[in-house]
């Protein structure tokens, strides 16, 4: 793969490309080499500042919310079919920044687009809303504004999918947005802000921020012009942001951190669950909120299944994430490769063993972790509790429902849950039982586009995607009109004559 994407990455503000009016950059690094891939404008408060003037200009001017909505949905299709012809170079340069799997990342940004061309459409149909003929005096009826200036704060892992989940629908509903993403992985940001360019969006619609959330995303956070935030990424960074941002009440969506577990139950499809378990950790190098990180395997079957996963985790495909068959690739930075490390150290203090393949040499410069079973592994370690975000299972077993619904339910997060049984009677019942926004039933991680996502506990607030994300994207305004002339209250009549 060529690391040679070398120019510096700019802010997009108010229709151009600038740099920061300090000067500064950072620099981004490649996850499979750790060298340097290029430097990026490092963003602060004057950035924001000025993008979101820029946004508030346009929307306020109505360059884009007044806009005909044909016009406006005109653009939102031609920003997916501009997606769509440039899907190799997305993909190549996500998994350059990123360290995922080229297989993969392809995969991801031909949904994005999908999901332009998806809010596209729902928009046609929704901008009007409820309409009620009360009786033959009046009729009441609903219609969806546009906010206004939307802050939107995206993470590292699969950045272009989760910038494109917010941008699509803030964009279709007719918001102005500021977008700041991961400083991680800001390469298919920019790359978003060229295809916007090219789609010709009015000046000031689309603004990218690039820097760190310290600087630049606190003060997207704290900016009274910005009337919501839309946020992905870690639990305790959604708790600051709501704080930060309580004093210019914004509306909030929280998308936050999981610890999912996948249930076997000793009657399933045994074969279809081990590839559905391995494929959901493993996937995307394990960074992903989604992940089936807590595997619980009923004790009648968990010899067999742990010694078929032992088996699989030791033949996947670990290398360069640029090559067509690679299975996991490097993790996104040194410092999560760092955390991640952490996190198998302090499974082996706590008495679990670490079941790994070694990492081949040639792979020595990159941020490799290899796919790893913890066993032994009891629901009260740390590594049964907290996030790792890598490609680590952790690996419990159980005897009854009962017990496996409690195991899964004893940890603080409630993003996902994955259920394996051929008794659909227990497979309905488990999943009305295990706590999580988003339950799979013999199925791995997939997900109609019209389907909300999203978690509960404290993996988040509120829902993306389907018309949960319109609802969030819009403001509902109600009119009452009067169409007979019914009785008016009268007040300081009675004393005039
Ligand atoms: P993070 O919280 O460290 O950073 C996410 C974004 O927030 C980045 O753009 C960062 O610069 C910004 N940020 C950090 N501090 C900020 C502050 N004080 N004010 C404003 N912005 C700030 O998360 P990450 O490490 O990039 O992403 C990984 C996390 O995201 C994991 O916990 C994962 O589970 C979660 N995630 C959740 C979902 C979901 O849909 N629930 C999806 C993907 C990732």
């Amino acid at each position: 793969m060529s690391s040679s994407y070398e120019k510096t990455v700019l802010h997009y503000i108010n229709g151009e490309f600038v740099p920061s009016a300090s000067g500064e950059t950072f620099t981004n690094i490649n996850p499979f080499t750790n060298e340097a891939i290029n430097p990026v404008a490092e963003g602060t408060k004057t950035e924001i500042d000025s993008a979101v003037k820029s946004a508030k200009e346009a929307f306020k001017t109505g360059t884009w919310g007044k806009m005909k909505l044909s016009d406006r949905l005109k653009h939102i299709h031609r920003i997916a079919d501009l997606i769509d012809r440039d899907i190799e170079q997305v993909a190549h340069l996500e998994s350059l920044d990123t360290g995922l799997p080229i297989s993969q990342t392809k995969k991801m940004v031909a949904r994005a687009a999908d999901n332009f061309r998806f809010y596209a459409e729902m928009v046609k149909n929704r901008m009007v809303g409820e309409a009620y003929h009360v009786d033959d005096e009046f009729i009441n009826y609903t219609i969806q504004k546009p906010v206004g200036v939307a802050g939107l704060i995206t993470p590292w892992n699969a950045p272009f999918m989760l910038e494109t989940w917010k941008v699509a629908p803030a964009l279709a509903t007719g918001n102005t947005v500021v977008l700041k993403p991961a400083e991680w992985s800001p390469l298919t940001a920019n790359k978003l802000g060229e295809i916007i360019h090219e789609a010709g969006l009015p000046e000031g619609v689309f603004n990218i921020v690039h820097g760190f959330g310290e600087t630049a995303g606190a003060a997207l956070v704290a900016h009274p012009d910005v009337q919501l935030i839309s946020f992905t990424g870690e639990t305790k960074t959604g708790s600051e942001i709501m704080r930060n941002g309580a004093d210019s009440l914004k509306r909030f969506s929280m998308e936050l951190g999981g610890k999912s577990p996948i249930i076997v139950f000793d009657d399933c499809d045994v074969e279809r669950a081990l590839d559905a378990c391995v494929w959901g950790i493993f996937s995307f190098n394990g960074e992903r909120c989604t992940a089936n990180s807590r595997l619980f395997v009923q004790e009648s079957i968990s010899e067999t299944f742990i010694s078929a996963l032992k088996k699989r985790v030791l033949n996947i495909i670990v290398g360069d994430p640029s090559h067509p068959d690679t299975e996991v690739g490097p993790l996104i930075h040194k410092d999560h490769y760092e955390n991640v490390k952490r996190y198998l150290k302090i499974a082996e203090d706590e008495g679990s063993e670490v079941y790994a393949a070694e990492v081949p040499k040639h792979l020595s410069k990159g941020n490799f972790i290899p796919p790893t079973l913890l066993l032994n592994v009891k629901n009260d370690m740390r590594v049964a509790q907290e996030e790792i975000f890598g490609p680590v299972l952790t690996v419990m077993t159980f005897q009854t429902e009962e017990e496996v619904v409690e195991m899964a339910n004893d940890v603080k997060y409630g993003l996902a849950g994955y259920v394996w049984t051929n008794d659909m009677k227990k497979g309905h019942r488990v999943a009305g039982a295990v706590d999580a926004g988003m339950l799979w039933v013999n199925s791995q991680n997939v997900r109609d586009l019209r389907i909300p996502f999203g978690g509960s506990k404290s993996s988040g607030i509120g829902r993306e995607g389907g018309h949960y994300a319109f609802e969030f994207y819009t403001e509902m305004k109600v009119v009452h009109v009067a169409v007979g002339d019914h009785h008016i209250q009268q007040f300081g009549k009675k004393n005039i004559a």
